[in-house]
């Protein structure tokens, strides 16, 4: 019985395992299977790599072949473990030399011409092999910027199988693989175009939006259509924190398994923006997906920003979807076979139209809405997922008056400031393990060290006495009176940081 060997990753959501892709040839009736858990498409790999391996030019032997991929435990899914196993069966036909492929993990699908086609999560399974000390990872021309991502491999690249064939070649000898050239995006600079100073007016929204930055706070802005609010959403992500580069390769990670084209080898740190759709579905929002499960809109945005336009519009079901993950950072989506987690840390912002006809603005004298249409469409914007957004605002239409005003400020400025203040919280709580204003629990900022004085907090203690504030309301406030008091670079806030604070909250509630 002749033997040959390689290395492939199995991915479970952003998980990779190494896996042994491990090929036997016997002298029996001619067969060729695969077993280790594949699922259907890597279970129909023996069709493909038996076309493409003929015409290469190096068909398979008439034998019985049979392909094992280890450990059996964990699921192999998709088309991606067809390089490898190409290689281990010509390995075990004598072909290629089996010593040379053994410490070399193979990533990639063959057309039934012997080319080498791209597949999803190829950054995710480098991550995966460079963790497990490997040091040499062959991947589709397609995927080669985001294998080169990855620090410690060396990533290599061939249009086909034929032309890996050649490298391994038993009278090659040992000559080293090519090494895959790095790759470079010009498009990409003129994506970033977007900047806060494209902004006219709404002094206050823009104030709002700085606040979010400032202290990681979700964010709605209530104001009839046409106003700006996509604009002012679209550039919240201008005016963040770059990501690490630890985040980096997460986002990009998630990216690659959606199968969003990464085509640079340097990272960008950028924080994400996802924007989907008020029809998207509850899978398309949280991730799922018949076969490999996918992740959602929520893990694109992870380390970044979700908007959801006409908030209001959207299902019930998917805004209850949000909770669990702005609670733990993460979404776990269950499976027959398996339970894959993904991360989603993303900050919230929301808009929404006054009410379904988005008329109901100044008197409201236009709204053609019925009472019980204002009452269910308010309703489904309370509650408890609301209560996670420490500042509404309301964006007014921009006044005639506003055209003439010059353009606001560029978001370098606005983000020099954002930098300045995300210190002062870092310094302030970081033995306490609350990266920002928004994640430091309400009772924190009502007790010592933190409580403020009486004098300070006045305004917003009598309207918790006179129910015009709920416990929870008044804890955002101060959370937020601790942004702007961060933003105007005070070490405490004022009483008029706390009575911004008050304004910014109150003033979304008033809309209809
Ligand atoms: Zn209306």
């Amino acid at each position: 019985m002749k033997l040959g060997r390689t290395l492939c990753v199995a991915l479970t959501g952003l998980e990779g395992r190494l896996v042994d892709v491990e090929a036997h040839i016997s002298a029996q009736l001619p067969h060729f299977s695969v077993t280790g858990l594949p699922d259907k498409a890597c279970g129909q790999a023996p069709d493909r790599v038996r076309s493409a391996a003929a015409t290469s030019g190096y068909p398979l032997p008439p034998q019985r072949i049979t392909v094992n991929l280890s450990p059996a435990s964990i699921p192999k899914q998709g088309t991606g473990f067809d390089v490898a196993i190409a290689l281990a069966t010509l390995a075990a036909a004598g072909v290629v030399d089996a010593r040379r492929i053994a410490g070399v993990a193979h990533l990639g699908e063959l057309g039934l011409d012997g080319s080498v086609r791209g597949v999803r999560g190829i950054l995710p399974s480098v991550l995966a092999v460079a963790k497990a000390g490997i040091r040499h990872v062959v991947v589709p021309p397609a995927n080669v910027a985001e294998a080169q991502l990855v620090d410690g491999v060396t990533v290599h690249s061939a249009a086909n199988l034929a032309t890996l064939v050649e490298w391994y070649a038993v009278r090659s000898g040992f000559a080293s693989l090519p090494v895959a050239e790095h790759v470079h995006d010009d498009a990409e600079e003129g994506r970033r175009s977007v900047d806060l100073c494209d902004v006219v007016g709404q002094a206050e929204a823009r104030l709002a939006l700085e606040l979010a930055a400032v202290g990681q706070h979700h964010l709605l802005m209530n104001g009839p259509p046409g106003v700006g609010k996509t604009m002012l959403a679209e550039r919240l992500v201008t005016i963040l924190p770059p990501l690490s580069r630890d985040q980096a390769l997460q986002t990009h990670a998630i990216r690659s398994l959606t199968g969003d084209a990464i085509r640079a080898s340097e990272l960008d740190l950028t924080p994400p923006f996802v924007a989907p759709h008020h029809s998207a579905s509850v899978a398309a929002i949280s991730g799922g997906g018949s076969g490999v499960v996918l992740p959602g809109a929520i893990s694109r945005a992870h380390c970044g920003v979700l908007f959801l336009d006409e908030a209001g519009e959207f299902k019930t079901s998917v805004l209850q979807q949000l909770r669990q993950p702005l609670e733990s950072g993460e979404v776990t989506i269950a499976r027959a076979k398996q339970l894959v987690r993904y991360p989603a840390q993303f900050q919230l912002v929301l808009a929404t139209n006054p009410c379904p006809c988005g008329r109901a603005w100044g008197k409201g004298i236009d709204c053609v809405c019925s009472a019980l249409e204002l009452r269910s469409y308010q309703a489904k914007l309370s509650g408890p997922l609301i209560d996670r957004v420490d500042i509404q605002v309301i964006v007014p239409p921009v006044s005639r008056a506003a055209f003439g005003d010059d353009h606001g400020e560029p978001s370098a400025v606005v983000l020099e400031r954002v930098l300045c203040a995300r210190a002062a919280q870092v310094e302030r709580w970081v033995r306490h393990g609350w990266p920002t204003n928004a994640h430091v629990p309400g009772h924190a900022l009502r007790r010592r060290p933190w409580r403020l004085g009486g004098a300070v907090t006045a305004s917003i203690d009598r309207a918790l006495d006179h129910g015009a504030l709920t416990l929870r309301g008044y804890d955002r406030t101060l959370r937020l009176a601790w942004s702007v008091a961060d933003r105007f670079g005070r070490t405490t806030p004022s009483a008029d940081d706390v009575g911004l604070a008050f304004t910014l909250r109150s003033h979304g509630k008033a809309a209809a």
